[in-house]
């Protein structure tokens, strides 16, 4: 393989530069020349990439975000803009594509895989819902950066009797609320997976006001259906129930944005020298994911569209933790 090219797409994902940077520096090390593509698939439709030294990725391995770019792009769900993705890819000579992204990313690699352009996909998302890899690049950053946010609420509530309602990102996965509701020390976590009632919330808070706790801590997915906004609304109209008086937080995209943690600094760069050679063993419809800390690669075909489940015996950890 002579040319290939890398993009990253969708959310963007602490450790995608590290990501890219590897891709490079790993595809000229196997004597190929590597595109960057600006914007995700929208720079495959407008014809926007370069050709990218290995001095041309230094210096950004530690800086969050992408340097590439990403875009949502809907013209890439139609064939056309597909098909012009492809004849622009072609024109290059460039034979393959590394895409650097989450679930719906993803959809679109083996999209462009079906119709016969070789793709590599490295499973980058901070919610860590892609099956295929038992983390995802950014999601270890994303956490760390949720639970510094949780420590510092923490002290607050503990010096006005408080509970804290954080919601944490994830889209349809409480992986990240869990993970940080277990490292944080929450009194009670509420996830997709496990959904809790307003009352079972009231009713914990209240357990832990009365074995006289002087801080409660209730870290909330964004896609529960009780999430932060729910909750409060709930317990605005009858404060009495939980003990605490409450307040939320939503920490949103600050998530997104911190530089990569050392873990996913390390994660991308196996998964991007992965994904190089995933196309040098002739790989064209796969993902690049680690498993047991192994690099392994998965048919897109049985990643795309569904999510990895989590493990619920660390929901009960969790619960245990919180007595
Ligand atoms: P993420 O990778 O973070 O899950 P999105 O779901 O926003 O990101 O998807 C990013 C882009 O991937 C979309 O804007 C679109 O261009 C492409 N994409 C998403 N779903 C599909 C699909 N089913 N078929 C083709 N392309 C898709």
């Amino acid at each position: 393989m002579k040319r290939a090219a890398v993009l990253t797409s969708g959310g963007d994902a602490p450790g995608m530069n590290a990501a890219i940077r590897a891709v490079v520096r790993s595809g000229i090390d196997a004597g190929m020349e590597v595109f960057g593509v600006h914007d995700g698939y929208a720079g495959l439709i407008g014809n926007n990439m370069v050709s990218l030294a290995r001095r041309d990725v230094g210096n950004i391995m530690q800086l969050g975000g992408t340097f590439l770019g990403s875009a949502r792009c809907p013209e890439f769900i139609t064939l056309e803009g597909r098909q012009k993705a492809i004849s622009n890819l072609e024109a290059y000579g460039i034979e393959a594509l590394v895409v650097i992204g989450g679930n719906g990313s993803q959809a679109g690699s083996l999209d462009l895989a079906v119709m016969g352009f070789p793709v590599v996909g490295i499973a980058s998302t901070i919610d860590n819902d892609l099956e295929g890899s038992d983390v995802t690049i950014g999601v270890d950053t994303a956490i760390n950066v949720a639970l510094e946010a949780i420590d510092r609420l923490k002290i607050t509530a503990a010096s006005h009797k408080r509970a804290f309602l954080v919601e944490v990102m994830g889209r349809k996965c409480g992986y990240v609320a869990l993970m940080a509701g277990i490292a944080g020390g929450a009194e009670i976590v509420v996830i997709p997976e496990h959904e809790s009632t307003p009352e079972q919330v009231a009713q914990q808070l209240r357990a832990a006001y009365d074995r006289g706790k002087n801080h409660g801590l209730v870290v909330v997915a964004e896609g529960a259906v009780n999430n932060a906004h729910k909750l409060i609304e709930h317990f605005e109209a009858d404060p009495s129930t939980t003990g605490f008086s409450l307040r939320a937080t939503i920490l949103g995209h600050v998530q997104r944005g911190a530089s990569p943690s050392a873990s996913d600094r390390m994660l991308a760069t196996r998964l991007g020298e992965g994904a190089v050679k995933a196309l040098l063993d002739g790989k064209t419809a796969d993902l690049v994911g680690i498993r047991n800390n192994q690099i392994v690669t998965t048919p897109l075909q049985d990643v795309v569209g569904k999510q990895k489940p989590i493990d619920l015996r660390l929901f009960e950890l969790a619960q245990i933790m919180a007595q």
